[in-house]
C-alpha cells in the first residue's frame, strides 16, 4: 500500500518484538515512522528480553513503551524468575506477554496457569495493563479474567477468537488486538469475529517479526507494516482508514497511556 503523501492520522503498534528483530530498533523505527506510525509497544516475553525492551525504550523514549512478562511457553521458569519479572514489572508500561497456548503446549498447563495467574495478580496489584497470549485457550483465559476483572486493562493480543468467543469477551470489557492473520486470505472467520469488536476497545499489531501481514507474508515483519492490518480493518468495519487509524490509537494511548504523556 503506498501511504498519502500528507498523513492525516497515525497508528500505533500495539505489540513488536523489537529485540528480535534483525535491524537496528532506529532503523526499524524510522521507517514505521515514515509510514504514519507514532509509537510502539515492546512486550518482553522472559527476563533477559524485558531488560531489552526496557532499554529500547529508553534509547527511543518518544516512540517505544514496553512491558516485562514471562510467555507461556516458558511458563515453566516462573518460580524461579518471578522476582525479577516484578521488579522489572514495577518500571514498565505493561505486564507480559503472558497467558495460555494449549496450541502448542510447551508448558505443561499447570505451570501455564500459574505463571499466568501470578501475572494477572501482578497487574491488578500494580494497576497496569497486561498483554495476553490466548492460543486455543478462550475458555480458561475468560474464566481467569472473569476472576481478576481487569476491564479494558486485560488485552488479547493477536484475537484470533471466532465470532462467539469476540462477543463474550467484548462483553467482559476486554481489550483486542488484531494482527496480521486479520489479512489472510484463508482467515474469513477471524475477518466475520472482528466485526464484533467494539470500535472503542480494539487496536492494532504486528507482533514483529512474526505474522506478516498479506501481500508481504514470507518477509520478516516490521512496525511499518501495521497499517496494512488497520486497512483490512477498516475494511472489516466499514469505517474510512482515517477513522481506524485514529479509534486504534486512541485506545492503545489510554490503555497504555503514550511515550509522549
Ligand atoms: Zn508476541
Amino acid at each position: 500500500m503506498n501511504p498519502p503523501d500528507t498523513l492525516s492520522e497515525t497508528w500505533v503498534d500495539s505489540h513488536a518484538h523489537l529485540f528480535m528483530v534483525e535491524e537496528a530498533s532506529e532503523t526499524v523505527l524510522a521507517r514505521a515512522v515514515e509510514a504514519g506510525v507514532e509509537w510502539v509497544l515492546c512486550p518482553g516475553v522472559d527476563v533477559e528480553s524485558s531488560m531489552q525492551s526496557r532499554e529500547i525504550s529508553r534509547r527511543l523514549p518518544d516512540r517505544v513503551l514496553w512491558s516485562a512478562g514471562l510467555h507461556p511457553h516458558s511458563a515453566s521458569e516462573w518460580p524461579s524468575v518471578a522476582g525479577r519479572i516484578a521488579d522489572l514489572a514495577q518500571h514498565a508500561d505493561a505486564i507480559g506477554e503472558c497467558g495460555l497456548d494449549w496450541y502448542r503446549n510447551l508448558a505443561p498447563r499447570d505451570d501455564q496457569l500459574n505463571a499466568f495467574g501470578d501475572q494477572l495478580q501482578l497487574a491488578v496489584d500494580l494497576g497496569k495493563p497486561i498483554i495476553i497470549h490466548c492460543r486455543d485457550a478462550f475458555r480458561d483465559v475468560y474464566e481467569m479474567l472473569e476472576r481478576f476483572d481487569l476491564g479494558e486493562r486485560a488485552v488479547l493480543h493477536c484475537w484470533t477468537g471466532g465470532s462467539k468467543w469476540t462477543k463474550r469477551f467484548r462483553d467482559l470489557g476486554v481489550t483486542f488486538s488484531f494482527a496480521g492473520p486479520l489479512t489472510y486470505r484463508g482467515d474469513e472467520t477471524l475477518r466475520l469475529a472482528a466485526r464484533h469488536a467494539p470500535r472503542d476497545r480494539t487496536m492494532v499489531e504486528t507482533d514483529s517479526p512474526y505474522l506478516t501481514p498479506e501481500p508481504l507474508r514470507g518477509e520478516s515483519n516490521e512496525p511499518a507494516n501495521v497499517a496494512i492490518t488497520g486497512a483490512t480493518l477498516a475494511d472489516v468495519w466499514g469505517l474510512d482508514i482515517d477513522e481506524v487509524a485514529k479509534l486504534t490509537s486512541q485506545t492503545a494511548s489510554r490503555v497504555f497511556g503514550s511515550p509522549r504523556g
